[in-house]
């Protein structure tokens, strides 16, 4: 039951959810076969900037599916049908795998780069999962805080004890924890309270709209301010224009990621790109204020 999507590629499972059962469970094994496979499961991987610097202060990882027939598959074709099966627990310790892996990688040659990792809202129901991330970061002697963990706010709503003991066990492991798509939940500021976090993205979809919806704009600049007041960074997503770039750097936004930057790229790609930007952000950091 093939369907059109927005961009004219062939949405094959309605990642709205009601796909049928036939097509649900062909997706699923797909994916199961595509996780035994080495090459179809892959990261795409974004650069986040420094909005003073330039300097990289971390780098999203985001899965891509390089299907056998159907070529490059985003997320959003196959990941609900994922979160809702068993298949989720093996799939996110791979992505976690493969993104500690890079992490060790980029570390050997000097760059103390951070990356992000998406969980799901089914994996903080996971209460196996902070030990075993623990056992991964030892394994390739990763620093805990080089990982950080992007939770979705919107699915994390359900008030469940189990999640905040996840959540509190990863803070435990030492690994740094985001809120990803910062306002677009029923519940973004009662959330920071009930875990600490150490970053909060602000949602694309608000940067976006920031030159012509003064809403948005006080949303953004908003969410600015409460991360200053509560001690968080603050990271915008989605930058595809010079004038949100500046007007994000204007509201003291300490840094951003999007199109205008670059666009998800290849791991062969990204250590290339972080020692140029390592390179060239070098004294564009601003000093320490002189004694005397
Ligand atoms: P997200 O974590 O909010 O990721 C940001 C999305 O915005 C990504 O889409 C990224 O490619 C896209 N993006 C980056 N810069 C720009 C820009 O300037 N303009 C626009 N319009 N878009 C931009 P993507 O890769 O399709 O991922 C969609 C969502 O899928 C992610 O949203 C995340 O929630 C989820 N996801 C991605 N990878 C994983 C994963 O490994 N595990 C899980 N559980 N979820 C994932
Ligand atoms: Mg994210
Ligand atoms: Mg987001
Ligand atoms: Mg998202």
């Amino acid at each position: 039951r093939a369907k059109k999507d927005g961009n004219g590629s062939i949405a094959w499972y309605d990642s709205s959810g009601d796909a049928s059962s036939t097509d649900r469970l062909a997706l699923l094994a797909e994916l199961r076969e595509a996780l035994g496979s080495s090459q179809q499961l892959v990261l795409a991987l974004q650069p986040v900037v420094d909005l003073n610097s330039g300097a990289p202060t971390g780098v999203e990882a985001l899965i891509r599916w390089r299907h056998p027939r159907r070529g490059e598959l985003g997320p959003g074709e196959f990941i609900d049908v994922l979160e809702n099966s068993e298949l989720i627990a093996p799939f996110t310790r791979y992505v976690l795998e493969r993104a500690v892996a890079l992490a060790a990688d980029w570390a050997a040659q000097g760059l103390s780069v951070p990356i992000s990792v998406n969980l799901s809202a089914r994996s903080l129901l996971d209460v196996r999962l902070p030990g075993e991330i623990a056992q991964l970061l030892a394994r390739h002697r990763v620093p805990p805080h080089r990982l950080i963990l992007e939770i979705t706010e919107t699915v994390v709503v359900p008030e469940s004890r189990t999640v905040t003991e996840v959540l509190n066990a990863l803070r435990e492991v030492g690994v740094q924890l985001a809120v990803d798509d910062f306002g677009t939940g029923y519940s973004s500021l009662t959330f920071l309270t009930r875990v600490r976090v150490d970053e909060v993205k602000v949602d694309q979809s608000f940067v976006a709209r920031m030159a012509e919806s003064p809403e948005a704009m006080a949303i953004v600049r908003t969410t600015v301010e409460l991360a200053r007041e509560l001690n968080l960074r603050v990271v915008a997503e989605g930058v595809e224009t010079a004038e949100q770039r500046s007007e994000l750097a204007r509201l003291g936004c300490d840094s951003a990621q999007g199109y205008h930057f670059f666009r998800p790229m290849a791991a062969e790609k990204i250590s290339g790109v972080l020692h140029q930007l390592v390179r060239s952000s070098r004294g564009r950091v601003i000093p320490f204020p002189q004694e005397g």
